[in-house]
């Protein structure tokens, strides 16, 4: 039976550091701001903005919520992105996505300061990615390599595939494998020979979005697998993309999902708001 690596604790471990360092900040005059920036009524969107403002509360940064109307068009956005950009209480600045389809997202993620963008969304941010040399990672790959390390389990040289290639898990996660020296592939919605792929990984990320995807006979006897996807049963049940009690019993590692990388992406994102007040303060060397 794989151990579970129980990202729940992990991501309080990392809240009660954050929250440590936001104290001392505190004592020295600075109190980390983010500003959450909501457009529309999406069910979904307002329940991950709640999270977020109830998130930071728990480790003392200010947040401060902009809701705007699902009808407010990009320039208007754009201006109050623009005015967060110059206020010196905020330093860091999210974006809800999906935006309405009339905005144009990468028009808004570019405009937001790079050195407030907490998402790593920003193309400057991505760039730096790529190059190994950045502030902040996307809240979600970095909660996975935290996950990965919390477990003791080193990367290099391991065969890491991650299935999915999305700018905010899919790409992002493959390099953080490569900064580590694993040996990635990428695996999409074309890939050919999916299973033969998956069951000669060591390391194995799930990131489609489909319920019961990763199988059993996908996975290497002993492998880590971390299971991004977030779904629904027909229940209702909160799900990831792998077959988890199928699964467990061939792994060597495995996330839960509710409890594995959810509660880790949501305390990255307090690490990378504390990391912006302290390179804004000069508190810390790029
Ligand atoms: P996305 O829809 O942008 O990307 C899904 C990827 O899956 C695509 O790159 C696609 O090529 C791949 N894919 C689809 N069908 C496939 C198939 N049959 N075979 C192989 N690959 C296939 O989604 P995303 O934003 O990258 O998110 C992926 C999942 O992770 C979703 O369930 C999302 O809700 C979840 N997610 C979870 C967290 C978290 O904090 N736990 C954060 C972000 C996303």
């Amino acid at each position: 039976m794989a151990v579970i690596i129980d990202g729940k604790a992990v991501a309080d471990r990392v809240r009660s550091e954050v929250a440590m360092e936001v104290q001392q900040l505190k004592s020295r005059g600075i109190t980390p701001g983010l500003a959450v920036i909501i457009v529309g009524d999406d069910p979904a969107s307002r329940v991950y903005v709640d999270n977020k403002k109830k998130d930071c509360a728990r480790v003392g940064i200010y947040s401060e919520e902009f809701a705007l109307p699902a009808d407010t068009d990009q320039e208007q956005l754009i201006a109050l992105v623009t005015s967060l950009n110059n206020r010196s209480d905020i330093n860091g600045i999210l974006c809800q996505l999906p935006l309405p389809s009339h905005i144009d997202e990468n028009a808004v993620i570019s405009a937001i300061s790079p050195a407030k963008d907490v998402d790593a969304f920003h193309p400057s941010n991505v760039g730096n990615i790529m190059i190994g040399k950045y502030s902040f990672l996307p809240c979600t790959p970095a909660g996975v390599m935290e996950l990965i390390h919390s477990a003791g389990i080193s990367v290099e040289g391991k065969r890491c595939v991650v299935i999915g290639r999305s700018n905010i898990v899919g790409k992002p996660m493959a390099m953080l494998l490569l900064h580590e020296n694993g040996t990635v592939t990428i695996c999409h919605s074309r890939t050919k020979d999916l299973k033969e792929i998956c069951a000669e990984a060591d390391i194995l990320i799930a990131a489609v979005g489909r319920l019961k995807f990763v199988t059993a006979d996908m996975v290497k006897p002993g492998a880590v697998v971390i299971d991004v996807g977030i779904n629904r049963d027909e229940n209702g049940k909160l799900c990831g993309d792998v077959d988890f009690y199928k699964v467990e019993k061939v792994a060597g590692y495995i996330t839960p999902v509710p409890g594995g990388v959810g509660p880790m992406t949501r305390a990255m994102l307090l690490k990378n708001t504390l990391t912006a007040a302290k390179l804004q303060n000069a508190l810390l060397m790029e």
